[in-house]
């Protein structure tokens, strides 16, 4: 079998990896079916016939339209004809109008009657993607409440500072630590003590819908919100506001001296970030301001 041509041909075209051969002034000299459907199927400039066309002419093309993947596939592919590198590969992004897709682009070489030639494979990579992004999110979020858990708030809060250093805006943060939890826990039993924070946690998404915000739990009964780009005065309406909604939610604490429904108390703090402090500084103070809301009486915002 692997003396028939025909049979060789047979085998390229059955394989789902588009593939293509180039010489080294890459021209193409071979595609296979997978290359060419591929090609027809996304509206590739080049029609049907692939053979004699410059690859590397097509990289330079999509580079020049902002394609990041056609300079690096133009370097990549003459790092290998140049014996620079004996392979080359790498992931990128190719998502159609309605379907996000990765393919991996591998470069090998092979000699033939004394001429180099290189195989250009693009390989949908998709499904391992999508698992990892996945799995990025998963660790991401927290299990209980599935609003984003203390690292997704670090990373955030880090990144959302310095978005605010540059635009010289402020940025307010909440400390929420609901009120008596304990107390719910002993009389209702943990499961109840967990319900109520799911419905927390989906109550604090309502609050959190800009780009410049999160929320988060930030650890047992205590969330947190950012407010990137926003004032003391509209964060401490917000935080008022959100006092209120935890309250109308009705979740029985009978034995809470504050209310007989769930309450909370809130730790605020606004800053706008200059050169030699950081996001650090916010937390502390909206820290302090959280003790300051439970020495007070609780269900109440201090800052
Ligand atoms: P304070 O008003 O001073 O904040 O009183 P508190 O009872 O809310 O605070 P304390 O720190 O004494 O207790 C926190 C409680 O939150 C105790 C702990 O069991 C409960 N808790 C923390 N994480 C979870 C959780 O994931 N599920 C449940 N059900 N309870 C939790
Ligand atoms: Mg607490
Ligand atoms: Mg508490």
């Amino acid at each position: 079998m692997e003396n028939s041509h025909e049979a060789l041909r047979l085998i390229l075209d059955s394989i789902t990896e588009h593939i293509v051969v180039i010489d080294d002034m890459g021209t193409i000299q071979y595609a296979n079916k997978s290359w060419s459907d591929f090609g027809s199927n996304n509206a590739c400039s080049v029609g049907g016939n692939w053979r004699g066309i410059n690859y590397i002419d097509e990289c330079d093309k999509a580079a020049a339209m902002g394609d990041d993947f056609g300079e690096k596939a133009r370097n990549g592919i003459l790092s290998v004809i140049n014996k620079e590198m004996p392979a080359f590969y790498f992931e990128y992004p190719c998502h159609s109008p309605d379907e996000k897709r990765w393919f991996m682009m591998r470069v090998t070489s092979l000699q033939m009657s004394c001429q180099d030639y290189f195989v250009i494979s693009h390989q949908n990579i998709t499904e391992r993607k999508l698992a990892e992004e996945e799995v990025r999110n998963l660790a991401r979020l927290d299990g209980l409440t599935d609003i984003p858990n203390r690292r997704a708030f670090d990373e955030f809060l880090y990144n959302e500072w310095r978005r605010c250093l540059r635009l010289k805006q402020p940025i307010s943060l909440a400390i929420v630590d609901l009120d008596h939890f304990k107390l719910l826990n002993d009389i209702y039993g943990h499961q109840s003590g967990d319900e109520c924070l799911i419905k927390i946690g989906a109550l604090l998404k309502e609050f959190t819908s800009r780009p410049g915000d999160i929320c988060a739990r930030y650890g047992g009964e205590e969330f947190a919100l950012v407010w990137g780009g926003t004032s003391l005065e509209q964060a401490e309406t917000l935080s008022n506001r959100l006092l209120e909604e935890i309250h109308a939610l009705n979740i029985n604490n009978s034995d809470s001296p504050i209310n007989k429904y769930l309450t909370a108390s809130v730790g605020l703090a606004e800053m706008v970030p200059h050169l030699g402090c950081n996001e650090g500084e916010l937390i502390s103070k909206a820290d302090s301001m959280l003790y300051k809301a439970k020495d007070q009486g609780r269900n109440r915002v201090e800052y």
